[in-house]
């Protein structure tokens, strides 16, 4: 990796201040899923370790540039807290003189969690003001959010033109795998592509009918493919004003692409609808594609076999409901037993890995939904481009 990382440079006596995503789903107050909390204590015990006290920052919510205290990072402060088995200080604002002051007086070991980056309107707008007033709580920075690293806000491009700045593990192991999946992958390099839109994905298409040797296509978006070869899709979820694109990709795609054979097919959406299996072909009105189909699972199995790197974004079908997860699901176990190195992107499909129980089996899971996708497609995250270069 050509950007340093927290290993480069020298941590004793600094006041580390590190942006992680603390982004957490929250219910009355409650954290219900407190995994990227710990996904952050590797980092956060390496910098205590060296010597270093840290001021941690992260968004939470969406509110809008404003206080709102039912997005308040106080919840994460207590589960850090009891993780890291020491006192987690909770500031009562990102900036202002008593933040100052309480990042001033932190020993070596000491941790600090600023309050809400959203709070001020000047996080997403990349204020250099605001970003300044966060650059000088600390003298190194830390990113370890790989979430927010293709977005360009204060807290992951604005602090980095005031301090040193570096990348924490989880960005470096997101770089690491992905980086093999767009770098050179071992050959036979196959995407298995899926989710409901294709709008969603175009550049995601464009760059895998580049680089991958077999692109296989389920989900939603394998409907709009369908319908842009002639076949009748009922009620599916088909997008018709890109069907002319659809068909685009399908001609350049020279072959590389795979379609569902069969797909389960149900009268309603709803898990306890009337359900089907037919080919692709004999989707009859009034019916819906939910999921792909048996055939099309063996289909997609043997080809799979062959890859040695895959990388998988998207939902086979509407996991979400128990009668359409099986494609989903089959496909998750499936990749957790190949040898394949296996790498998968995308906020549902991390879920679906994670659901379907095999997450531990699969070499890389990201943390970052769109900011995996957008790795995949090749840009430039600007949360990375901006840290120091090695
Ligand atoms: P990711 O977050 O992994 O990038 P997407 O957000 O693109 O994935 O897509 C996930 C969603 O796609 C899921 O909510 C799933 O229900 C939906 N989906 C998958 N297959 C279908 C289908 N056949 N019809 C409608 N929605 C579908
Ligand atoms: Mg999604």
């Amino acid at each position: 990796m050509q950007k340093k990382t927290v290993y480069d440079i020298g941590l004793k006596g600094e006041r580390v201040l590190m942006r992680a995503d603390f982004n957490v789903p929250l219910k009355d107050g409650k954290i219900t899923d407190d995994s990227r909390i710990r996904a952050a204590l590797p980092t956060i015990g390496y910098i205590l370790e060296q010597g270093a006290s840290i001021i941690l920052m992260s968004h939470l919510g969406r509110p809008k540039g404003e206080v709102q205290p039912e997005y308040s990072l106080k919840p994460v402060a207590e589960r850090l807290s009891e993780l890291l088995g020491q006192e987690v200080k909770m500031a009562p604002d990102s900036i202002g003189p008593e933040v100052r002051e309480l990042a001033q007086s932190l020993e070596p070991g000491d941790v600090l969690l600023l309050e809400n980056t959203r709070f001020h309107a000047g996080e997403k707008a990349n204020d250099p003001e605001y970003a300044k007033q966060l650059a000088e709580l600390g003298t190194v920075y830390v990113n370890d959010a790989f979430g927010t690293a293709h977005r360009a806000h204060a807290s992951t491009v604005g602090v980095t033109e005031y301090l040193p700045a570096v990348a924490g593990f989880l960005i470096e192991k997101e770089i690491q795998f992905l980086g093999q999946a767009t770098g050179e992958p071992e050959r036979p390099y196959m995407v298995i592509l899926g989710g409901a839109k294709i709008s969603d994905k175009i550049g995601v298409i464009e760059a895998m009918i580049n680089q991958a040797d077999r692109i296989l296509i389920g989900g939603g978006m394998a409907n709009t493919f369908l319908k842009a070869k002639g076949l009748e899709m009922g009620e599916s979820l088909v997008e018709d004003d890109v069907l002319d694109e659809a068909r685009h990709l399908l001609d350049t795609a020279s072959g590389k692409l795979e379609l569902p054979t069969d797909a389960v097919i149900a009268d309603a959406f709803a898990n306890d609808a009337n359900v089907r299996v037919v080919p692709v072909e004999g989707v009859p009105s009034g019916w819906r594609i939910l999921d792909i189909g048996p055939e099309t699972i063996a289909h997609y199995k043997e080809l799979l076999q062959e890859a040695r790197t895959i990388a998988w974004n998207g939902p086979m079908g509407v996991f979400e409901m128990p009668t359409f997860a099986e494609g989903t699901f089959s496909i998750a176990r499936m990749l957790a037993d190949l040898d394949a190195t296996v790498i998968v992107g995308g906020g549902d499909s991390a879920s679906a890995v994670r659901e379907a129980g095999v997450a531990d089996e699969i070499d890389h899971v990201s943390t970052g939904g769109g900011a995996s996708l957008e790795y995949l497609e090749g840009k430039t995250l600007p949360g990375i481009a901006a840290l120091d270069d090695k």
